[in-house]
Formats: structure tokens, sequence, C-alpha cells
């Protein structure tokens, strides 16, 4: 079965690179110029599991194809290509619901790398043991891979329900941010710490009665975090 990928890049010369290096990884990469042709093939390629999206687009930028793609997948993996300049670009990716990204100039190891580890995440792997974790108000389904607060669907990305179910599985324990960071991401992951509180924070702003003051996913100062109420 082809390995499907996206990759939103207007410059010619950094796309190619990106495209003979996943073709060469073993993916079949689906390309796009503009973001108004990254929705279009999404739509008729709906085996795509990890898209890799550049921010500055002429037309709609990175993010908003971002935003739109989530409004009905929270399914595929999504990195954002990064400028090195661009810092907070990497916290409004992932807040606008991006999984990842990468910073620009990126060798071939590395960005191979983190599609790998996406791509695994993002459904790759064997399926889960059925089964469903119940802490009152939150019902984790690990069969559906879903979450529920009080009877309504909580709509999470793939990252975030990996953290759910590592919070849920360890209820009243703190974890540390390398912890979260190994679980979710994976041990071959080259990225920063910083990650895993930008997941946190989108993960509050979803699960919390009030983000500014959580009573759900604590705060371990220094450490990491820890599930409980
Ligand atoms: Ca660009």
């Amino acid at each position: 079965m082809a390995r499907k990928i996206l990759v939103l890049e207007d410059e010619a010369s950094i796309r190619g690179f990106i495209v003979i290096n996943l073709t060469r990884a073993g993916y079949t990469v689906i390309e796009a110029e503009t973001g108004e042709e990254a929705l279009e093939k999404l739509k008729g390629n709906a085996d795509i599991r990890v898209a890799l999206l550049d921010i500055m687009l002429p037309g709609i930028d990175g993010f908003e194809v971002c935003r739109r793609i989530r409004a009905t997948n929270t399914r595929i993996g999504i990195i954002m290509l990064t400028a090195r300049s661009q810092e907070m670009d990497k916290v409004t990716g992932l807040m606008t619901g991006a999984d990842d990204y990468v910073t620009k100039p990126f060798s071939p190891a590395e960005l191979t790398a983190r599609v790998d580890a996406l791509y695994r995440r993002s459904g790759g792997a064997a399926p889960e043991q059925a089964g469903e974790i119940l802490q009152d108000p939150f019902l984790l389904n690990t069969r559906n891979r879903t979450l529920e607060k009080n009877g309504k669907r909580v709509k999470l990305t793939q990252v975030e329900y990996a953290i759910m179910k590592m919070f849920m599985e360890n209820p009243g324990k703190a974890l540390s941010r390398e912890e979260i960071l190994d679980t979710v991401w994976g041990r071959d992951y080259f990225g920063e710490l910083k990650i895993v509180d930008v997941n946190i924070r989108r993960l509050r702003l979803k699960i919390e009665d009030n983000a500014q003051n959580p009573t759900y996913i604590n705060t371990v100062w220094g450490y990491g975090y820890k599930w409980g109420f």
C-alpha cells in the first residue's frame, strides 16, 4: 500500500529537495504549490496520512491551511515548515493544530525521521487493545481513539489523544516533560521540549473548564505535568 504524504511548498527548489528525500524513504509524495491546491488534493486523496505545510505562501498561508484541515480531519499528521527566524510561528502553528514543525534549513535525515515518527503515530502502528478509561467527567475510548467530557465528544488530534491517554493511564503521577516527549513523540524524535508545553496548552483549551486555571492537567514546576483532580 502506498504511504502517501502531502507536501505544500511554493518554492520549487525546496519542494524538490523534500520530494526526492521522502520518495527515497519510501513515500508517495503528492505535491502542492498553494494552500488552495493542497486542500483540493487532500480531498481527492483521503489516504494521505501526513501533510508538510510551508507557512509563507501566495494566497492562504500555511496556518490557514492547517486550520481548515483540522476543521474536518483530526487523524492526519501535520508538520509545519518554519524558517529559523520565525520562532513565534512554531507556537502559532501548533496552536492551529499542527503536530510538529521542522525548521528550515533541515537535513534529509531530520526530515525523514520526523515524517516517519508522525506517520507511525497517525495510524501506522498496530491496533491498540480495545477498551475504555473512565475518569469522570472524562471517558477515553482506546478503540476509536476518542475522548468525551460529560458525554460530549472533544475533538483531539492524534498527538493530543496520545497525551491524554498517557495522563489517564497515570493518574496522580508527575510525568516529566522528557517522559511525555519520549512516549508521545518517540525516542527518535529530534525536537525541543517546548513542543510538549505548546501541545499541553492547546489540550487545556479543549478539556479544562477554565484553561487559565487548569484543574485536570496540573503543572509540576520545573518538572512536567500531573493528571489529577
Ligand atoms: Ca514559502
